[in-house]
């Protein structure tokens, strides 16, 4: 029996069990007796009977990939009824077919994916839309250190809450609080010097949460005065506050009445004129750092001298100090840095993106911001790792357009990608991949030496002229685009695009990386 909707150790405990008995999944019912506090594990009377006389109880050769555990721990919070069920079998497979590790595409691996990702939503969501009230309860007399007591309600779709209270407990630390929610309620205890425990107890009801009070009002003032016209988005804004949220978002009153207004205000703050936004990082310190600089600067213009006469830089270092000071196109005065290439200096697979975008300009590494984020969930469901792969980009510096603060993207034009390819196929040099990713257009036109229509020719291999392969699939900031309903299945399908260089992926160690 499992102790409770969340008992990962009863289900570890009485999945091996099952296991070691040889008893598949599709004789094994999952029963949950009340969904919100106990789920129950039961064999049929008549399959517990015949059990008894199958295997020796030994678990010692069960070996899973260590990353199935992460996502038992996951999907275990899910409120589907299913998921003890999908994750036996799911572990089972694992142990009855090898090949299922290296199929990410595999139906149960890419459910339990879905599933992981719901709750990864919803805790998500927790923390950014649990909103405090303060309540100055009696005890606040005796913990006068903690201050008031903040109570919050909040309504979540997975059984998160303890496991999101981690997160408010680094948050909000030297403060008395409480979340209430239906499954259950938590609360952090002050304990003496910079102490606490947190209490678990039954769930609540909304009526037991407190009714708005004067830190609210300033809220609800302050979030009036910080909303930006110019940045609504109302589908987008619904994707990140689903409507589901509204009713307990004392902001949500405003959301109408603020939306409507907007174009208006749009366009007043269109009159106005923008502000330049400021070089982040400077790419040379002042002061003490002169003479490094001026050193900086002599061997770059070396390096600059010996490739106008057609060599190439040697090592990857020096081609990211000389791209530092490249203004062949005009995109370099106004980036922070060039962002060049990262990874083993001897990847079999070096992955090529289009150009850095804000972060990782002000970074230095490339795919390290949303995009970066997606291919990095990308390579955990392939199984690859990052660390073996060289990733670049086909343009090194980021190409962008000021909107107030913001530096919001621009697609390089075909005269600034030619501009930058030396660099590229310098790298290509350097490294000499087996093959090569093209994320998108830019890319792939880069490397292919003609247009590209990623949509039509994705998932394909082309041969270069110098035999390396390159496989064109699309960027992933093209699936953070794509409309909500279809991001799963375009998701799916840019796996099954890059999963064809995984015969190409190593396996032994990494050579230290350079960047
Ligand atoms: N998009 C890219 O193509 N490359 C990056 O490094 C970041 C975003």
């Amino acid at each position: 029996m499992l102790q409770s909707a969340t008992d990962l150790s009863g289900f570890r405990r009485a999945a091996r069990d099952l296991l070691a008995r040889q008893i598949a999944p599709e004789q094994v019912a999952w029963h949950s007796s009340s969904a919100l506090t106990q789920d129950l594990f039961a064999l049929p009377s008549v399959l517990q009977a015949s059990t008894q006389t199958h295997g020796n109880g030994s678990t010692a050769s069960i070996k899973v990939p260590p990353d199935f555990l992460t996502l038992c721990q996951t999907v275990i919070l899910h409120s589907d009824p299913n998921r003890f069920g999908l994750l036996y079998r799911l572990l089972w497979r694992l142990v009855h077919e090898p090949a299922l590790r290296h199929d990410p595409l595999d139906a149960d691996r890419v459910q339990a994916q879905h599933m992981a990702q719901a709750v990864r939503r919803d805790m998500h969501k927790m923390k950014a839309f649990v909103r405090f009230r303060t309540v100055e309860d009696h005890t606040f007399q005796t913990h006068p250190h903690g201050g008031p007591l903040h109570v919050a309600w909040f309504e979540p779709e997975h059984y998160i809450v303890e496991a999101t209270a981690p997160f408010f407990i680094r948050r909000f630390t030297q403060m008395r609080w409480a979340i209430l929610t239906p499954e259950c309620s938590i609360e952090w205890r002050l304990g003496s010097g910079s102490t606490g425990s947190l209490e678990v107890g039954p769930g609540a009801s909304k009526h037991d949460a407190p009714a708005a009070d004067a830190d609210e009002a300033l809220w609800l003032t302050y979030y009036q005065h910080i909303f930006n016209p110019a940045r609504l988005k109302l589908k987008m804004m619904q994707k990140e506050m689903p409507k589901r949220y509204w009713k307990n978002l004392p902001e949500a009153q405003f959301i109408s009445e603020l939306t409507a207004a907007s174009s208006q205000r749009r366009m007043n703050m269109i009159e106005q004129a923008p502000s330049e936004p400021r070089r982040r990082i400077p790419i040379f310190a002042e002061g003490t750092a002169a003479t490094a600089r001026a050193q900086a600067a002599s061997d770059v213009e070396q390096i600059l001298g010996h490739m106008q006469q057609g060599e190439k830089p040697l090592t990857l270092q020096a081609l990211n100090a000389a791209a530092q000071a490249c203004r062949a196109c005009p995109i370099g005065q106004h980036a922070t840095q060039a962002v060049c290439g990262h990874g083993p200096a001897r990847a079999r697979v070096m992955v090529v993106g289009e150009q850095p975008g804000d972060q990782e300009d002000l970074r230095g590494r490339p795919l390290v911001g949303p995009s970066g984020q997606l291919f990095d969930r990308a390579l955990a469901d392939l199984g690859w790792n990052r660390a073996d792969l060289f990733l670049t980009n086909a343009v090194k510096h980021f190409k962008y357009e000021p909107r107030g603060k913001r530096r919001m993207h621009k697609t390089p034009s075909q005269l600034e990608a030619a501009a930058c390819l030396h660099w590229l196929e310098s790298e290509i040099d350097l490294v000499k991949p087996e093959a090569v990713i093209a994320l998108g257009a830019t890319a792939a036109s880069s490397l292919i030496g003609r247009k590209v229509a990623v949509m039509s020719e994705r998932g394909q291999w082309f041969s270069r002229a110098d035999g390396l392969r390159v496989l064109v699939t699309l960027h992933p900031a093209a699936l953070l685009r794509a409309p909500q309903n279809q991001q799963a299945k375009a998701y799916i399908a840019w796996l099954q695009d890059l999963a064809q260089a995984s015969g190409h992926v190593a396996t032994g160690p990494a050579q230290p990386g350079v960047g």
